[in-house]
């Protein structure tokens, strides 16, 4: 059986990154993120072949998607190089049939408390994403493009925030905590050994758990609060050009809409 790993960067131990910034490459913290978040993604591999995986494969999809050097993850895991982070996010899902995919790194969204460099895709220009009238994170984005394509989304390790958002829409899934978040920029740490143990240990317990994808329903309603109403202006005018149906929502930040089916959603992202 064949696992996706998708990996993002923010969640990792030992990070908490800078106040007004994102986790780039310029950022002092970037690189101990990086290292850090690859010893997790090691702890996940060893996990997977260690309860009878045939295949692992690594989706690097923070920023460029290019940031783990795979010289130093586990070499029984192969790399996945999609073209593009929004357009087709996922779509490499139909060429292998995964029976799972682990999210590792990621990150609260945008606006929750207590969250490590919590975002939904751009902290700039999204101050949130609802689904249904939910506020939803990354993590249940790519968990819905996912069941999609019929793979379930089996566990996850960030904070303590995402992890307990994480667990609200995906109950049957296996967490473990990375830190404890005080805030944007503030975290208590665990110890590495136990943040790498509790990630080795859940992932092998999610591959036995069996669990199922939680299929998004559609049509359902979306609506986007932008944080600048010229960049929600360019938004429509996309969407709308696409042949989306858009609306603004109370105002001029708010966008709202109905997607049909996966596609339509990853156009609004
Ligand atoms: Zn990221």
């Amino acid at each position: 059986m064949n696992y996706l790993i998708a990996v993002d960067l923010e969640g990792a131990h030992g990070v908490v990154g800078e106040p007004y910034k994102g986790l780039s490459p310029t950022l002092g913290e970037y690189r101990l993120a990086v290292e850090n978040v690859t010893k997790e993604v090691n702890a996940a591999i060893a996990a997977l072949y260690d309860s009878g995986a045939s295949g692992v494969y690594v989706w690097d999809n923070h920023g460029n998607l290019d940031n783990l050097d795979f010289t130093k993850v586990d070499s029984r895991a192969k790399k996945i190089k999609p073209i593009s982070n929004s357009i087709g996010r996922l779509d490499f899902c139909k060429e292998y049939s995964f029976a799972g995919m682990v999210l590792i790194g990621y990150h609260a969204r945008e606006g929750r408390r207590n969250g490590v460099l919590a975002h939904t895709y751009s902290s700039a220009d999204i101050q949130y994403y609802k689904l249904g009238g939910k506020p939803v994170g990354e993590y249940d984005i790519d968990g819905a493009i996912a069941a999609s394509f019929g793979v379930p989304t089996v566990f996850l390790s960030s904070d303590d925030a995402c992890a307990a958002d994480f667990s609200e829409n995906f109950p049957t899934a296996i967490t473990a905590v990375t830190k404890l978040g005080k805030g944007r920029n503030e975290a208590e740490f665990l110890p590495v050994e136990e943040v790498l143990e509790s990630i080795y240990c859940g992932v092998k317990k999610a591959v036995k758990a069996k669990i199922s994808p939680i299929a998004p329903v559609f049509p359902t309603s979306i609506e986007v609060r932008y944080t600048r109403t010229e960049y929600a202006a360019k938004i429509f005018e996309k969407l709308s050009g696409k042949g989306l149906s858009v609306d603004y929502g109370e105002d001029a930040h708010i966008l709202i809409g109905t997607v049909k089916n996966v596609d339509e959603l990853r156009t609004f992202l």
